[in-house]
């Protein structure tokens, strides 16, 4: 065989060698193709899409526990152990109830429960399924306290060194806000160093409120997320991996657990909301915090219904963020006072600056809700001529909205207009500099659900006290709850349960609350959701409040101060109504 002719045959054995080679390749690729479609591993979930750098974002596999799912701990048989509710004996019935008073919730109970108590999962099943990023930047847990009880924070603290893979938590922040109860003084100094330093305690010098002690919080924490709990949370099993995996994959989303009830009184651990439902944040025109069920359109984005979704906003208490992005936007507006509207406020700036929201159905707290507020607003309060709060809402609402639904809020709340809201100009140039959305944007494209429950409002034709013209006295709700009737008071010009507001399509409102008429009287009812429609009709020319529905007229019974629906009669003073709009001397 010549030369040539061996080199031809070689290559030829090469080309045959390589041939056959690529061939097995591409069959061994081709089976392992197949097999790695068939038990799909890993899949990726719609989580995927915003893959920004090296970490492998959570991944599902069905039936394989998740790579922190560790086995619950059996229950153990001690008072609460589980989350069953437990009441204290009756020998201590005295100190429940005097924990309730001072604490807003049965001290006495959460005193005989084991600090290191077990919970319920009440996660759904696809939540121990889930694999998150080995490395995730770790995380401040902060918690401010004014004056709460010793054993419901500690037993938060307790919760979140039980349950959080020690790698990850750079350190729990207790900032308390002014306490004076003498426990929460050098006694928890010294309890707090059995942690060796996982534990850290800064205090305000004096009452600042939750919002600027939250701010303060963020500024001193060491952890790249910080993530805020109230001083009275058990946090759940596998909580914060599933919270802190989006953020470390975007840095500009803000997430929120699904919050779990713990009864206030037996320390019952519960959900909140029904199985398999899912809700998300949004608000009424007058700011009150609402949630709504997750809309369709939004439910779709998901492979899976264990993963995150997007919500407009958040309830304030509980939320995991990337401290350096929440310091970029400027912390809480430093001039919210105290309590109130900061979640709002939070919610729209991120939002409207580039961010977003998700709740993780998979990340799961309890928090107590209590019964009333057991504090004051100290010094604070008495900055503000006028209810604090609606101050807050005031500064949020210039700040984000935009003027058509800014109206809304005055037309839900008339005596805001009124009210002093202090210097904005910081937080507008903030908005200005970081070149934010406006508010149509937001409502169009986040929070178009909104309108479902709390459509646009109609202008209010006539609002204020509504003056009885032959009682001379004013309708008055008497702070009542609904459904309740409504009755006739002495006018006092404070607008506190006398401020009515009837619109343009007949609705007559009080607060977020409505009006309406059946047999047994003139009744404070919860308005419908979805519509701003009501069956009033004012006639200035007569003074006489027409109830459309039944044709009859609003009147006062002529020997009680019982409001009433009877025959329209023009000569009856009793029927006839005079609306004076109240201007507060604020
Ligand atoms: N808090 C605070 N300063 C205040 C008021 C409240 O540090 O002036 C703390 C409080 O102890 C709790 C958290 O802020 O840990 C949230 O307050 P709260 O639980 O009363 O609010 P809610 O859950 O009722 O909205
Ligand atoms: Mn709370």
């Amino acid at each position: 065989m010549s030369m040539r002719m061996r080199i031809i045959q070689l290559k030829r054995n090469k080309f045959a060698r390589v041939a056959i080679g690529s061939v097995i390749i591409i069959i061994l690729l081709f089976a392992l193709f197949k097999r790695s479609t068939k038990i799909q591993y890993p899949t990726q979930p719609s989580y995927a899409k915003q893959f920004k750098h090296s970490l492998i974002p959570p991944f599902y596999r069905d039936g394989v526990p998740g790579n922190f799912e560790s086995s619950i701990p059996n229950h153990g048989s001690g008072p609460g152990e589980g989350g069953i509710p437990y009441r204290v004996p009756s020998s201590r019935e005295n100190e429940a109830l005097l924990g309730i008073s001072e604490y807003g919730m049965n001290m006495a109970c959460s005193d005989d429960i084991s600090l290191n108590r077990t919970i319920p999962d009440l996660r759904m099943e696809e939540c121990r399924f889930w694999n998150y990023p080995e490395e995730l930047p770790r995380t401040s847990v902060i918690i401010v306290f004014h004056n709460e009880g010793w054993s419901s924070l500690l037993r938060t603290v307790h919760s979140v060194l039980n349950r959080t893979p020690p790698q990850f938590l750079e350190e729990i922040l207790l900032v308390d806000d002014f306490s004076d109860k003498e426990n929460l003084k050098n006694k928890l100094e010294y309890y707090i160093e059995k942690f060796n330093g996982k534990v850290r305690l800064i205090r305000n010098s004096e009452r600042e409120g939750l919002i600027r002690t939250r701010s303060k919080g963020a500024l001193n924490a060491r952890g790249e997320i910080i993530l805020f709990l109230d001083a009275h949370c058990e946090v759940g099993y596998n909580w914060l991996p599933p919270l802190v995996s989006p953020i470390a994959l975007d840095r500009k989303i803000m997430t929120v657990p699904v919050i779990d009830g713990i009864d206030h009184n037996t320390w019952e651990y519960r959900p909140v909301y029904e199985k398999d439902h899912f809700f998300r944040g949004i608000f009424e025109w007058g700011m009150l915090y609402k949630e709504i069920e997750l809309p369709e359109q939004e439910d779709q984005k998901r492979t899976y219904k264990s993963e995150p979704y997007k919500s407009p906003t958040h309830a304030g208490g509980l939320f995991a963020i990337n401290r350096d992005y929440f310091l970029e936007l400027g912390a809480y507006d430093p001039g919210l006072l105290v309590w109130g509207g900061e979640n709002f406020e939070l919610s729209f700036k991120i939002w409207q600056c580039g961010g977003s929201i998700e709740w993780v159905p998979c990340s799961r707290v309890g928090h107590v809700y209590r019964g009333f507020m057991p504090y004051n607003f100290g010094k604070l309060g008495s900055k503000v001529k006028g209810p604090l709060i609606t101050y807050n809402y005031k500064r949020v609402i210039e700040t984000w909205f935009d003027s058509k639904h800014k109206e809304f809020f005055y037309t839900r709340e008339p005596l805001a207009r009124y009210l002093d809201m202090g210097d904005i100009s910081a937080q507008l140039e903030l908005k200005d500099r970081l070149q934010c959305k406006d508010f149509s944007w937001f409502m169009e494209n986040v929070a178009y659900d909104v309108y479902t429950k709390f459509p646009e409002l109609p202008p209010n034709i006539h609002w204020g006290e509504v003056h009885n013209v032959g009682k001379k006295k004013c309708l008055d709700t008497r702070g009542r709850q609904p459904p309740s009737l409504i009755g006739l008071e002495l006018c006092h010009g404070q607008g506190n349960n006398q401020l009515f507001r009837l619109n343009a399509k007949g609705q007559l409102g009080v607060g977020e609350r409505c009006v309406n008429a059946d047999r047994q009287g003139v009744k404070l009812i919860v308005c419908s959701l979805g519509t701003v429609d009501g069956p009033w009709q004012y006639e200035s020319s007569n003074k006489l409040l027409h109830h459309t529905r039944t044709k009859k007229c609003l009147s006062v019974h002529p020997s009680s101060p019982q409001v009433m629906l009877t025959p329209c009669d023009t000569n009856n003073a009793n029927q006839q109504w005079v609306f004076k709009p109240i201007i507060p001397n604020w």
